[in-house]
């Protein structure tokens, strides 16, 4: 079988967990699956269940999320502004202007990928009530920065942790700590439930706000459903979406959190670690560097190739079969988003990046492949 730049690892625990849902349940909608697999993200998590609302997508977490800390109300007039790096899915924008806000494109560092926060701090307008900052790479880099830049100026912090489910900053998991913190769980992140996401919030208020957007915002109909019920004399008193989970989704997920810590997680590191080791000395590329504070459990694996060498380098990997990934197109380069304010420093990030195959399927000799054929596409160059 051809390598794959990445892939959903699930199989037998999977299929029956969801196989139960169908045939013994057949509940297929937002019930006890749901509500279970609540309860055990946040045990994972440290937080309580009160403080978290699963959702379709990681866009719909960031949505739920954006809305509800952007001031005014869905629908009626401009909202404010986010800082958000440019470097990022272009999800991450999406879920912004899909609140009736605006994104504003930031620099990132060239040594993370991660928000340039000196930047940010210029481009900052007086209608902005929010910064994004996303963990490229399930980096969390400056973290304790952002929150500290997002105090003196009076911001809320969405994080777009999308990459980063599993992740710890000074031993505290990403998610355990902090405002609002949004994860995927699409087929290809750290775990999935097919598609999904997850929004935890800090202020419980915002958090029971969550819960109900995500029905259409019927109050509280999140706890008829967890109890088997319907809100049958519904009240609605804000914009509400269909962004909530599936018992089906669920079923996947709960699979899928049980072999985090025992499978994913050690299995991503090692392949990490071993590109690193493989490629180390080679002086024409370079890794996004990290801090001690972090423990990274790598969703992708880029690489900066230096001296104009990346789309050479990528093309001699294509050639011989190996996929290479793009993460990501700058979102002020795409018309939707553009903008006036230019981001040379991301430009020139962006044109030595690619991505390398990471999943948990790749063996070792898949990486030692990749790792030889670099080397040889360097010397050749
Ligand atoms: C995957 C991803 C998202 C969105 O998640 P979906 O579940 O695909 O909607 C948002 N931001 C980043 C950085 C992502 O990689």
């Amino acid at each position: 079988m051809s390598m794959r730049l990445s892939r959903s690892i699930v199989g037998q625990a999977e299929a029956d967990a969801v196989r139960r849902v169908i045939v013994e349940d057949a509940y297929l909608g937002m019930g006890s699956e749901v509500h279970r697999f609540e309860d055990e993200l946040a045990a994972y998590l440290g937080v309580d269940a009160g403080h978290l609302a699963t959702a379709n997508t990681g866009t719909a977490a960031l949505t739920l999320a954006v809305d509800a800390v952007a001031p005014g109300r869905f629908g009626q007039g401009e909202r404010g502004s986010v800082l958000v790096p440019s470097l990022t899915f272009v999800a991450s924008f999406q879920a912004i202007t899909a609140c009736g806000c605006r994104p504003i494109p930031c620099e990132v560092l060239p040594e993370t990928g991660t928000i340039d926060l000196e930047d940010a701090e210029k481009r900052l307008r007086a209608d902005t009530f929010a910064i994004m900052p996303v963990h490229y790479a399930s980096n969390p880099y400056g973290i304790d920065e952002t929150y500290e830049f997002a105090a003196r100026h009076g911001l809320r912090v969405v994080e777009d942790a999308a990459h980063a489910f599993g992740c710890r900053h000074k031993g505290k998991k990403i998610g355990s700590f902090g405002d609002v913190i949004c994860f995927s769980f699409d087929g290809i992140k750290n775990i999935t439930s097919g598609e999904g996401g997850l929004v935890v919030a800090m202020n419980a208020g915002e958090a029971a706000t969550m819960q109900d957007a995500r029905l259409l915002s019927v109050a509280r109909d999140t706890q008829a459903r967890f109890t088997g019920g319907r809100t049958w004399d519904p009240d609605v008193t804000r914009q509400g979406w269909r962004f909530h989970m599936s018992n089906i989704m669920a079923a996947i997920g709960r699979v899928q959190l049980t072999r985090l810590e025992s499978e994913f997680i050690p299995a991503r590191k090692r392949l990490s670690a071993l590109y690193r080791e493989l490629l180390a000395g080679e002086e024409r590329v370079a890794f996004l560097e990290s801090s001690q504070d972090d423990d990274i459990v790598p969703h992708i694996q880029p690489l900066r190739v230096k001296n104009g060498l990346m789309p050479r380098v990528r093309q001699y990997l294509l050639d011989r079969d190996i996929p290479v990934g793009v993460h990501y197109k700058p979102n002020h380069l795409l018309s939707y988003f553009k903008s006036e304010a230019p981001l040379p420093r991301t430009e020139a990030l962006f044109a030595e990046l690619m991505t390398l195959p990471l999943h948990p399927g790749l063996s070792t000799g898949d990486v030692e492949l990749v790792c030889v054929t670099i080397r040889e596409a360097l010397d050749k160059a």
